[in-house]
């Protein structure tokens, strides 16, 4: 016989083994309107597991994971869940509503963990998540997208240093596997400090979906919780390309003030001397030209057309082999069954 599931306690509200709830827990943001309420779709399996949280757009710009997390809701393979699943789509609402990285205070959310309960009121939305949600969880997934203007090729950063971390991020399946340094007040220090472990993936551009990196989402969410025997890993799909692991990354900066020009694109191969565009002034009469100083593939880039001297442009991820490299970035995209030039950034 197998261990029978106890009844869950999140929010203020008891689920039920087997069931599913979606659970309000009141914020200080505008108590008057329970719409402002921080919104978890819980799904309580019906015998016991591991307790996985999925946050997204905790910078409220950053869309992709709030499209990921409705797919990973709506898929079959949740329907008979070992565990727990906490997501909560829209973490940041009020950043989300008036279109904004931050909260109304310019505070970042992702800088303010722990949190207090007297501090801002960034300080004490990190507090009210850390606490309600994942105090309550043994594993995180945590979604972002890429910022100010820049958009990012799928991948998850992690410090390569925690084998858990690194057993997450290898099973996610993104492109890329990035090493990173944990940053003061993330989300990700919080949880790791508190001894749980937490995939932070980023994928596409602030206020835009990207088909790409909320498939590859979904599905490295999906093969987390199969990894953490949440879902029947028999009846989920393995990942056939295996991530690129890069060791450090550094951006590529403008030479000059004008019109960028350059068709050298996310998963593009770098070589030390390449000349990956160009900046030209208005008329372009005069140019010079951007000659890449490292080697790698390309895992980041800005969408603007104007940029000033020292502007970053590309964000360059060292491989011993950007050859190789591309070609296994190619195979992602055909894997995933995604032209990614054909791309609709407005809907999914
Ligand atoms: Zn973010």
């Amino acid at each position: 016989m197998a261990e029978k599931q106890e009844p869950f306690e999140i929010g203020g509200e008891i689920i039920q083994p087997g069931t599913r709830k979606v659970v309000r827990i009141p914020t200080s943001m505008f108590p008057e309107f329970p719409a402002f309420n921080l919104t978890a779709y819980v799904i309580h399996g019906r015998f016991p597991g591991k307790r996985l949280f999925l946050s997204s757009t905790i910078h409220g710009d950053e869309l992709n994971g709030i499209a990921a997390i409705k797919h990973v809701l709506a898929s079959h393979h949740v329907n008979h869940l070992k565990g727990t699943l906490i997501a909560v789509p829209i973490v940041n609402l009020v950043g989300l509503l008036i279109k904004s990285r931050y909260l109304p205070d310019r505070r970042d959310l992702n800088r303010s963990f722990p949190g207090s309960e007297t501090g801002s009121q960034a300080s004490q939305l990190a507090n009210l998540f850390l606490n309600e949600i994942v105090k309550k969880c043994t594993h995180g997934v945590d979604l972002h997208t890429g910022s100010d203007n820049r958009t990012n090729l799928p991948q998850v950063r992690c410090d390569f240093d925690s084998q858990e971390a690194l057993d997450l991020a290898l099973v996610f399946g993104a492109p890329v596997i990035l090493k990173s340094n944990i940053r003061d007040g993330s989300l990700r220090e919080a949880s790791d400090s508190l001894k749980i472990p937490t995939v932070v993936f980023e994928g596409g551009e602030a206020l835009r979906f990207n088909k790409f990196a909320i498939r590859i989402a979904k599905n490295g969410i999906l093969r987390v919780m199969a990894h953490l025997d949440m879902i029947d890993k028999t009846k989920f799909k393995a990942i056939k390309t295996p991530s690129l692991l890069s060791p450090a990354s550094r951006w590529i900066r403008s030479p000059n003030t004008g019109i960028l020009h350059t068709t050298c694109d996310l998963g593009h191969k770098i070589i030390k001397g390449d000349i990956l565009g160009r900046i030209s002034d208005s008329l372009g009469l005069t140019h010079t030209n951007i000659v890449a100083n490292v080697d790698g593939i390309v895992v980041g880039r800005t969408q603007l057309p104007f940029v000033f001297q020292g502007d970053a442009i590309f964000n360059v991820a060292w491989v011993p082999d950007p050859e190789k490299a591309e070609e296994i970035l190619l195979e992602f995209q055909e894997e995933m069954e995604i032209n990614v030039s054909s791309d609709d950034p407005t809907t999914y």
